[in-house]
């Protein structure tokens, strides 16, 4: 690995950190609101998002980090039922990732 890859790659991760942690404090604070509300899905414009390259769709990610068969359904972050297409996740609080999504989080159960 070359130093400017070691370099990028060590920044994308100083990134990552720092954004994540960002939503995490920010997540951890917010109040609960009941399961039964509906809440609005992530968008593909919302800055966390884009930070943490979210897509809804797992196998439509161009991300080299998304290994086949991850997906927010299988992250240890992911608080969505089995029978539910979406579900709640710390990093996007207040909002719904969908069960097929992924993001650069993802932490396998
Ligand atoms: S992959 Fe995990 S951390 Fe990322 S959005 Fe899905 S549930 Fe959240």
């Amino acid at each position: 690995m070359s130093g400017q890859s070691i370099a990028d790659a060590r920044r994308r991760c100083l990134k990552t950190l720092v954004v994540t942690g960002a939503v995490l404090a920010v997540g951890w604070g917010a109040p609960r609101r009941a399961s039964a509300q509906a809440l609005p899905q992530v968008a593909a414009n919302d800055p966390a998002a884009k930070a943490l390259s979210y897509v809804p769709q797992a196998a439509a990610s161009k991300n080299s980090a998304h290994k086949a068969g991850a997906d927010c359904a299988a992250c240890r972050f992911y608080r969505g039922k089995p029978d539910h297409a979406a579900g709640l996740c710390p990093l996007f609080p207040g909002k719904e990732v969908k069960a097929g999504g992924w993001c650069q989080a993802f932490t396998a159960k």
